[in-house]
């Protein structure tokens, strides 16, 4: 059974990435969302296991210790990780996988798994990022100084990845996104991998 793909997703918050990636995970349902663990809050109309896995800092904690996580970081002073054993699972299946995390985290996964695919989601502009986040309602001032900081140093990581996806128009964005997922599926050497014999069959083999 050939390996799925690995889909991380970055983006500074307010750039749109939670409508995207949703809207991605409704166009193909191939693609299957990572729930990441926290010891946020929940937010309203979050849930556990759906959204995150909300976990108080003791239990992250020993699950460091276990080496439970593919990656984990610090983000505005809550942790979030991603559980390895569930990414193993997943892309044994043959399932592809997508990753919502942040700078930090996607280069941790790339020291493990070198071949995932880089997707970062950028704003239009900035001033378009602090209306979003203003219109959110959803921070004090102070976090809504630390987020807008954070955006630009989430931006500066941008080169490291393979594809920008701009997020001005949503319904483009989304289309981008759906024909990243679609075109890594086409590469030559997975096209190999699912149709070796297919192929094989249409060549003379001279
Ligand atoms: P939020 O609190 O707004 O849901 O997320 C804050 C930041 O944490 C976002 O930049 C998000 O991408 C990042 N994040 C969410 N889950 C993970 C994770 O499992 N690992 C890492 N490294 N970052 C994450």
């Amino acid at each position: 059974m050939q390996s799925g793909n690995i889909f991380i997703v970055t983006a500074p918050s307010g750039a749109g990435k939670t409508t995207l990636v949703a809207a991605l995970l409704a166009a193909d349902k191939q693609v299957q969302l990572s729930v990441s663990y926290t010891t946020r809050a929940p937010r309203d109309g979050e849930t556990h296991g759906r959204h995150y896995h909300f976990v108080d800092r003791a239990t992250f904690e020993s699950m460091i210790d276990r080496g439970d996580f593919l990656e984990y970081a610090e983000v505005y002073g809550n942790y979030y990780g991603t559980s390895e054993t569930w990414i193993r699972e997943q892309l044994s299946t043959g399932r592809d996988i997508l990753l919502e995390i942040d700078w930090q985290g996607a280069q941790q996964v790339r020291r493990t798994f070198p071949e995932a695919i880089g997707i970062f989601i950028l704003p239009p502009s900035v001033e378009v990022l602090e209306h979003r986040l203003r219109g959110r309602g959803k921070d004090d001032e102070a976090t809504m100084q630390k987020r807008l900081a954070a955006a630009r140093s989430e931006i500066d990581h941008v080169a490291e990845f393979d594809y920008v996806v701009v997020n001005e128009e949503l319904d483009e964005a989304v289309r981008d996104l759906v024909s990243v997922v679609r075109a890594e599926r086409l590469t030559q050497l997975q096209q190999m991998e699912r149709r070796g014999r297919q192929i094989a069959a249409m060549q003379s083999l001279d």
